[in-house]
């Protein structure tokens, strides 16, 4: 445990203001609450207007590993330049992002993914019981605990995963999967199609719907007495002298407002306000795409094509549709052909869909920081706290977070399982 820099006494803060209502700020804003603080969610936009509305919504602590990983340099480099490819590589990032990518690459060996999974183990082994915990407090949380199914064309497409699952099980995590034939997997799974000769069930697993989650959960977090200031950009924040050092928003209107504590939960837009205060490690929006279909054979949940990154998952009375991983400007107008070439890499693979039914075509900027690590916890400057740069599992680490990271701005100790997660680490 470590106290934060700036205090020895810290006092706990009454008042946080927590700037942006994605899956970690409402998490971080709900915990808070927790501790009987009172809090303020600032969003420029909406709830889930970033990266928490159009994901995939799993909540898979068994697949939730690094994205910087040997198997990505096997890839090879050339493969994600081309723009068909399920991870993209603009050449235009490749410009502006040059000190990501290095980092980024130098983190896809071996030794540093043992390091990154090493951290990550403690979060794996508590995030679903955290969400167990919140669900448990409202009705319209819902989680929903199911296998998620695995479909491969080829015995050799099946090693990629099964390969990464040893891995995993190398790192002491209880792996509860089976190796199916096709018949065994489209019988468990009937809207694999018959392309799919190759399954893997993967046991221990949950989902969410994300808007709807993330809805319910500023719900809560309104209902308990915190405030939603919703269409309100923060410029800035800064420590107000004359006030004891009391962080303040600045928003873009003009106006301002101090807090006691303020936790800059921006997703992908993290470095813009986090800067200022100490954050320096390299974070790249990796955009992904997302639609919906109407289905004859709703899979009864997760549904995943790993050799064509294409994840599936039952949303009402819809089937959403994910994937693409292309790393580039948050902000970027989302691109028709990526969500082409998602549907194109799955419709051999799944039967009964009616893709003319196609809509609620989406992009989301997953915040993706070159080690592959989160950051979490205090910045440089007394008061401000970071929680953000889950990349591919915000929402299985949201919760979690949201609970170590609430828990560090009222005691001003830093848990012992945030140290490898600390947001000033280069
Ligand atoms: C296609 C896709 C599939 C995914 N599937 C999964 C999955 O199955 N499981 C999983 O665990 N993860 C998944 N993820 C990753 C997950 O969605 C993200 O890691 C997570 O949503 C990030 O949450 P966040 O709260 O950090 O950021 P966001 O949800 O992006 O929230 C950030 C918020 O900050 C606001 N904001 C930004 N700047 C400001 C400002 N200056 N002032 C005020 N507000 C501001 C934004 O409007 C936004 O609402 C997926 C992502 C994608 C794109």
């Amino acid at each position: 445990m470590r106290h934060d820099r700036s205090m020895s006494a810290h006092p706990a803060p009454r008042t946080v203001a927590v700037v942006g209502a994605g899956m970690i700020g409402l998490s971080t804003a709900w915990f808070l609450q927790e501790h009987g603080v009172e809090v303020v969610v600032v969003d420029r936009r909406a709830v889930a207007a970033g990266a928490s509305w159009g994901n995939t919504g799993w909540v898979t602590p068994t697949l939730a590993t690094p994205l910087p990983d040997p198997a990505v340099l096997r890839a090879g480099i050339r493969g994600l330049l081309d723009r068909q490819s399920a991870i993209y590589l603009p050449r235009s990032t490749i410009a502006h992002e040059w000190r990501f990518l290095l980092r980024f690459i130098g983190s896809c060996t071996h030794p540093a993914w043992q390091r990154s999974m090493a951290a990550l183990r403690p979060l794996q082994d508590a995030a679903g019981e955290t969400f167990e915990q919140l669900a448990g407090t409202a009705d319209d949380l819902v989680v929903t605990s199911r296998d998620v199914h695995c479909g491969f064309e080829s015995d050799e497409q099946a090693d990629g995963l099964l390969e990464a699952l040893r891995a995993v099980a190398g790192t002491g995590l209880a792996v509860d999967m089976d190796l199916l034939t096709g018949a065994q997997v489209r019988a468990a799974e009937p809207a694999m199609s018959e392309r799919v000769s190759v399954g893997v069930r993967l046991g221990g697993q949950r989902y969410i719907d994300p808007p709807r989650f993330c809805e319910a959960l500023a719900g809560q977090v309104s209902a308990r007495g915190g405030k939603l200031l919703l269409g309100s950009a923060v410029a800035s924040v800064a420590s107000v002298a004359e006030d004891g050092g009391r962080p303040a928003l600045a928003f873009e209107d003009g106006q301002s407002e101090r807090f006691d504590a303020v936790v800059l939960a921006t997703g992908a837009w993290l470095p813009r306000l986090g800067r200022a205060h100490g954050v320096r490690a390299q974070l790249v929006a990796g955009r992904g795409y997302s639609f919906s279909v109407r289905t004859e054979r709703m899979p009864g949940g997760p549904t995943y094509f790993p050799a064509a990154k294409v994840a599936c998952t039952p949303l009402a009375d819809r089937l959403r549709i994910t994937g693409t991983m292309e790393f580039g400007d948050v902000e970027a107008p989302l691109d028709m052909r990526r969500i082409n070439t998602v549907e194109r890499n799955v419709r051999p693979l799944l039967a009964g869909v009616d893709w003319s039914s196609r809509s609620d075509e989406w992009v989301g900027g997953r915040p993706v920081t070159a080690d592959g690590r989160p950051l979490l916890g205090a910045s440089a400057t007394p008061g401000v706290y970071i929680a953000g740069g889950h990349g591919m599992w915000g929402i299985t680490y949201g919760p979690l977070s949201g609970k170590l990271v609430a828990g560090q701005v009222v005691s001003g100790v830093r848990p012992e399982a945030l140290a490898p997660f600390d947001p000033l680490r280069r």
